[in-house]
C-alpha cells in the first residue's frame, strides 16, 4: 500500500489489462487499433532471447497480427506529430521569454511520470510544460479522428490500445484531460511489454520463427526523430532537427544535435541556429529531474528547452519493460534506437510523408485550430490532488 500510493511515476501501481483487451478483440462491433511505442522495438522480445535480426519491430508486428487485432500502427509517427507541434511551440514560447515572458525553459511532456512530478513539486513551472500531447496521446486523438474518418468507422466503436514501455501510460491515458472531441479518452487502454510478453505465451505464437510483416498504412511510418525517442535525449535531439529545420529553412547536418546523447542524468548544451542560440537541458530520474528544477528556479541555470524521463536512460529503461534481475540494459537498448536512426531513410520528423499527407488533409499546420483542439492539453486541466501531492513530498524521489 504504501509503495503504491508513494510512487511518483506510477511505476508501482501495476494493472493488468490483459482481459480487457481479449474482451474487445472477441467483440464484433468494435474495431481494435494498437500502437506499439518507440521503445519497444528494442525489448519486446527478449523473453525469447532473440537476436536483434529475429526481433524487429516488423517480426513484433507478425507476432501480433494472429492475435485478431485490427489495425497495427507505430506510435514513431505520432512521435513526429509531437515534435511537429513541440518544435513549433518550443519557437513560440522563445519569442515569449524574449518579449518578457516567464523566463523558464519550455519543458517536455511526453512523460507522464515527469508531469505528475513537476505538477506535484514545482506547481511554479505548470504554465511552461509543453501543452503537446504525448505521442501516446496523439495517436489516440488522431485514431479517433482522421483515422476513423479515412476509415469510415465510428469512433465510439473504436477500442484504442497502446504497447508502451511504461505503467504511468496506464495512468495518463485515464486523465479526465487527455479525452478527443467527444469526450472519450484517445486510448482506451495501455498494456506493458510484460503484459504482452504473457499474452503472446499464452497464445503459444512461435515468437522465434516469424516473417516480418508491415505496419498498417497509411500512419504507420516513423522517422529516425520519432525512433530515437525512447531514449534519454532523444526527444530534446529530434525536436532540435525540426526546430533547426524551421528557423533556418535548412536541412540539419547528420547528427549535428548529438551533444544530447548518453546516460548522463543532466547533460546540457548550447546550439547556433544561424544566429539563434538555443540553450537546452535533458534529464533523467526524478532526482536529476529535482536538481535540475532546483536549479531552475533559483536562476542558477537558464535554458530554453528542457527534457525531463522520469525513467533513467529514459524509456528504453522504464518501468514496464523486461525486468533481468541484476542487468540495467537502458544503454544497449538505446544503442539499438540510435542505430535504427542512423539508416533510416528519413530523419527529420518533418520530412515523414505521413506526417506531411496529415497536415495536408487534416490539420493544415502546426498549432492550427484543429491541432490545439486535438493535439493539445490545459495542463492544468488535471492537477494533483492535494493529498498525493502530500504523500509524494513526504516520499523519497525515484530515479536515484
Ligand atoms: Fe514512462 Fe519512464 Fe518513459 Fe516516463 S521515462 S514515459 S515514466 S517509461
Amino acid at each position: 500500500g504504501q509503495c503504491i500510493t508513494h510512487c511518483p511515476t506510477g511505476a508501482l501501481r501495476e494493472r493488468d489489462d490483459v482481459m480487457r483487451v481479449y474482451d474487445a478483440l472477441a467483440d464484433p462491433d468494435v474495431t481494435t487499433i494498437v500502437q506499439i511505442a518507440p521503445s519497444v522495438r528494442t525489448s519486446w522480445a527478449e523473453h525469447w532471447g532473440l537476436s536483434d535480426e529475429k526481433a524487429t519491430i516488423q517480426h513484433m508486428v507478425a507476432a501480433l497480427r494472429p492475435m485478431g487485432f485490427d489495425y497495427i500502427v507505430n506510435t514513431d509517427f505520432s512521435a513526429d506529430l509531437t515534435i511537429m507541434e513541440e518544435g513549433t511551440e518550443l519557437l513560440e514560447h522563445m519569442r515569449r521569454n524574449a518579449n518578457g515572458g516567464s523566463g523558464f525553459p519550455m519543458f517536455t511532456s511526453c512523460c507522464p511520470g515527469w508531469v505528475r512530478f513537476v505538477k506535484a513539486h514545482y506547481p511554479e513551472l505548470v504554465d511552461d510544460v509543453s501543452t503537446s500531447k504525448s505521442p501516446q496521446q496523439m495517436f489516440g486523438a488522431v485514431v479517433k479522428s482522421y483515422y476513423a474518418e479515412m476509415l469510415g468507422i465510428d469512433p465510439h466503436k473504436i477500442f484504442s490500445l497502446s504497447i508502451m514501455p511504461c505503467v504511468a501510460k496506464k495512468a495518463e491515458c485515464a486523465y479526465p484531460n487527455m479525452n478527443d472531441a467527444c469526450g472519450d479518452p484517445d486510448v482506451d487502454c495501455v498494456l506493458t511489454v510484460r503484459e504482452v510478453s504473457r499474452m503472446l505465451r499464452a497464445d503459444h505464437v512461435d515468437v522465434a520463427n516469424l516473417e516480418p510483416e508491415p505496419f498498417d498504412e497509411p500512419l504507420g511510418y516513423g522517422t529516425g526523430a520519432g525512433i530515437i525517442f525512447g531514449a534519454t535525449g532523444g526527444v530534446m535531439e529530434a525536436a532540435l532537427r525540426t526546430a533547426y529545420h524551421i528557423v533556418t529553412g535548412k536541412v540539419p547536418k547528420d547528427d549535428m544535435f548529438d551533444e544530447v546523447r548518453g546516460l548522463r542524468g543532466w547533460k546540457e548544451a548550447t546550439f547556433d541556429m544561424d544566429g539563434t542560440k538555443v540553450r537546452v537541458a535533458v534529464a533523467s530520474g526524478l532526482q536529476n529531474a529535482k536538481d535540475l528544477c532546483d536549479a531552475i528556479v533559483s536562476g542558477e541555470v537558464s535554458y530554453d528547452f528542457v527534457e525531463v524521463m522520469a525513467c533513467p536512460g529514459g524509456c528504453v529503461g522504464g518501468g514496464g519493460q523486461p525486468i533481468h534481475d541484476g542487468e540495467e540494459l537502458a544503454g544497449p537498448r538505446g544503442k539499438v534506437l540510435y542505430g535504427l536512426d542512423r539508416v533510416a531513410k528519413y530523419r527529420n520528423s518533418y520530412e515523414n510523408p505521413d506526417i506531411v499527407r496529415c497536415y495536408k488533409e487534416y490539420f493544415g499546420e502546426p498549432l492550427s485550430e484543429r491541432a490545439e483542439k486535438l493535439l493539445h492539453t490545459d495542463q492544468h486541466g488535471w492537477m494533483m490532488p492535494a493529498e498525493w501531492i502530500r504523500q509524494a513530498e513526504e516520499a523519497p524521489a525515484a530515479g536515484e
